[in-house]
């Protein structure tokens, strides 16, 4: 067979990650590869843990990204913090609470679950009870933006509440960095990981993570070393942390770091307020046009994610059959329901680079026009007009 050169199709990501890529970042991401300790390339470094420091509003020394994917970074915060018989307190309202769970287990500690609606945010009374139910508890764990879902808990509460019964904090903010407000050293974050391919306009493949004083102390007094060599944070930090020491520890993907280095650029460019003023805008102008066709959401207001929206698929409609002819038709990609809420819901993201005003048209108007196709029952000619109006107003 003859293979030819894979030249994929030009999409729109409007799912739940990845979300488009900027193409600044590309551009970035294809520039020459140099050796991973090349002192060039350890400037480059340095000015990512520094821009990594401002995406997550923190002075941590220990902030620096992962060489893989988001569940690599919980994976890090995990295997690090977690020692065996250990008793972690894990909020699960979506299906990555339940992935914490596993990584609890696997980690040899004992996860006490707290449980709470898919939909709906982690309820801070519940966590107060199983912290005074369980005494030994150590560590709190949670996801911040529950991307199964499209819900946002408030994590600065979660936060404290942990604290009052002496427990350390992993926080799951893959799906909001540079999305909604993150403030790593106001809410008191021990240790957080994210992603690069949902909020951060970046390719897949990279998790920020950053570890607090506190979160350092406990991997300092471990008994037992860390089970995975890879993730083992005081090995890593020979290479990431070691200054103009620095030793080989695994080669770094460097020219995926070019394209991190380049986001974080550009979020610096923007400001993270404007930033977060853009995801919430633009999910304003999302939501007055989706709800004018007669489509609901699933999350209560208050608790919605800009950045990730999740709505109830209209009754007799077939759920693929919608999302393949606008990936066809339209070159759209929205996301399917994950878990529970397969068949559903769908989930539209407005991540990053994916958050602007004709992302937003062309969703609102393509699904309109299959919907109304399939003899759905939703409004027509209506949904614009609402959009135009959000987007005037905000
Ligand atoms: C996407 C996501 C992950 C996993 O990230 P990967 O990069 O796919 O490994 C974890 N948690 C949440 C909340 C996510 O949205």
């Amino acid at each position: 067979m003859q293979f030819r050169p894979f030249n994929p199709p030009v999409r729109t990501l409007m799912g739940p990650g990845p979300s488009d890529v900027h193409p600044r970042i590309l551009e970035a991401m294809s520039r020459p590869t140099i050796g991973h300790l090349d002192p060039a390339f350890i400037q480059m470094m340095e000015e990512v843990k520094t821009l990594l420091q401002y995406a997550f509003q923190t002075k941590n020394e220990l902030t620096m990204p992962v060489s893989a994917p988001g569940s690599a970074g919980m994976e890090t915060c995990f295997a690090n913090l977690v020692e065996p018989g250990d008793q972690v307190i894990v909020c699960q309202n979506g299906v990555f609470g339940g992935r914490m769970k596993e990584n609890v287990e696997r980690c040899g500690g004992i996860p006490i679950m707290v449980e709470d609606t898919w939909g709906e945010a982690v309820d801070p009374d519940k966590l107060e009870t199983a912290l005074k139910a369980n005494p030994e508890a150590c560590i709190v764990a949670f996801v911040h933006a529950e991307t199964s879902t499209g819900a946002q808990s408030d994590a600065e509460t979660l936060v404290k509440l942990a604290h009052q019964y002496d427990c350390l904090t992993i926080v799951d903010a893959v799906t909001s960095l540079g999305g909604t407000p993150i403030k790593v050293d106001e809410w008191e974050i021990d240790a957080i990981y994210s992603g690069t391919q949902k909020c951060l306009s970046c390719t897949p493949g990279l998790s920020p993570v950053s570890f607090n004083e506190r979160a350092l102390e406990k991997i300092r007094n471990r008994k037992q070393k860390v089970q995975s060599w890879f993730m083992d944070l005081n090995l890593v930090m020979g290479y990431w942390g070691g200054g103009a020491k620095r030793a080989y520890h695994h080669t770094a993907p460097i020219n995926a770091l070019y394209g991190l280095h380049e986001a974080l650029l550009m979020l610096q460019e923007e400001g993270l307020e404007n930033a977060w003023a853009r995801h919430q805008k633009n999910h304003l102008a999302l939501r007055a046009g989706l709800e004018a066709m007669g489509l609901t959401f699933i999350v209560n207001e208050g608790d919605r994610l800009p950045q990730l929206n999740a709505v109830s698929i209209p009754e007799g409609v077939d759920d693929g059959a919608v999302r393949s002819r606008l990936l066809n038709e339209y070159n759209l990609e929205i996301g399917a329901g994950l878990g529970a809420l397969a068949g559903k819901v769908w989930r539209i993201g407005l991540m990053g680079h994916a958050s602007r005003a004709e992302n937003i048209l062309l969703c609102i108007s393509s699904l309109e026009a299959i919907l109304s196709e399939m003899g759905a029952d939703i409004s027509q000619g209506v949904a614009i007009p609402a959009m135009q109006k959000a987007l005037a107003q905000a």
